[in-house]
């Protein structure tokens, strides 16, 4: 398979490139593995966090690839709950994850940032979600009304600092493989890219751009937008959390706490009600079971 393009987040990398995970497991840890977390995106790594604080070097994690290689390390970087998705339970509930997610990460950077030496960033910026296929129109009409569908969607992030960046993504809408699914990233397609260009012009007509950068990702999506975070059906002792479509960056740290929250219930053998009211609304409202075909075990947590 070829290799994918560079993301802009791996060049700033202090080597201009994502960390081996694997290299860090050495011959000792794997003797003393105790839980097995597979895949080091923003899920396993938060699963990984939560449950090496109970652990400690019990729990070894192996990826595929390197540290952040997948969706994480290729997407927009940019925090963004969901709240005019839809106007019914649904839509609050969503709201009320992404939401609260946020916070918790704004505390483990916090916490991050006054115990390590190399200082965490996370700016609160400006940005602007909108459409350039005019086709979209009326669903973003119906999602301000009240009822929601998937739709296309374009994304600009203004980054802070001096750098003059904008993170500017979507239009997928014109690219030649539109709605066909894919497995691996592949090199950005030049229309997508000129669409994208295009429409930045069109916003602001007096300025003038130069893409720095261009890149792929997957992303992995559920029928009803909501993803899969619980225990594998028929495999007691094994857990997935998959399917944040594009919505990871809120969602994936504290459903990779749930997943630690089951992982260390099934351990130890402690009750339903030790799991907080925080996970347990995850754990519901994401469920496996609830989609038929759910994940068996010989499924890959893979965007
Ligand atoms: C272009 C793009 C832009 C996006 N923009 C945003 C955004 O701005 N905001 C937002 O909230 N979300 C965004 N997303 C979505 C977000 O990036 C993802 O939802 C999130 O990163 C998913 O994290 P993950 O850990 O579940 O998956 P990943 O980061 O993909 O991690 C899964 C890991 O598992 C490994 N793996 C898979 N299968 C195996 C296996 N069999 N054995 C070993 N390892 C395996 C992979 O190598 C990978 O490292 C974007 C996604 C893309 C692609």
């Amino acid at each position: 398979m070829a290799t994918p393009p560079r993301p802009f987040w791996h060049t700033l990398l202090p080597d201009g490139k994502p960390v081996a995970v694997n290299d860090l497991a050495d011959d000792e840890s794997c003797r003393r593995v105790g839980v097995l977390v597979i895949g080091c995106g923003l899920t396993g790594a938060s699963a990984a966090y939560h449950l090496s604080q109970k652990l400690g070097s019990e729990v070894l994690v192996v990826d595929a690839r390197d540290l952040a290689d997948g969706a994480t390390g290729r997407n927009g970087g940019h925090q963004w709950a969901e709240v005019a998705e839809s106007g019914d339970e649904v839509g609050a509930r969503h709201a009320r994850i992404e939401a609260a997610d946020i916070t918790a990460v704004e505390a483990f950077v916090n916490t991050l940032n006054e115990t390590e030496r190399s200082p965490l960033e996370l700016h609160r910026t400006g940005g602007v979600h909108f459409s350039m296929d005019e086709k979209e129109a009326p669903s973003y009409q119906s999602a301000v009304q009240g009822s929601s569908r998937e739709r296309h969607e374009e994304y600009l992030i203004q980054r802070a600092g001096d750098d003059k960046m904008i993170i500017f993504g979507g239009c997928r809408h014109v690219a030649t493989d539109e709605g066909e699914p894919f497995s691996h990233e592949g090199e950005p397609e030049e229309q997508v890219t000129e669409a994208l260009v295009k429409g930045l012009e069109r916003i602001f007509p007096d300025a003038c751009f130069r893409v720095c950068h261009a890149w792929t990702g997957l992303m992995c999506f559920t029928q009803d937008g909501r993803p899969l975070v619980g225990p594998l059906q028929e495999s007691a002792g094994q857990f997935v959390a998959l399917g944040f479509g594009g919505h990871g960056m809120v969602r994936t740290f504290t459903c990779g706490r749930a997943i630690s929250s089951l992982v260390l219930q099934a351990r130890e053998g402690t009750k339903k009600s030790s799991i907080s009211p925080e996970d347990t609304e995850i754990l519901d409202f994401f469920a496996v079971d609830r989609v038929s075909g759910a994940p068996t075990c010989s499924s890959s947590t893979n965007d």
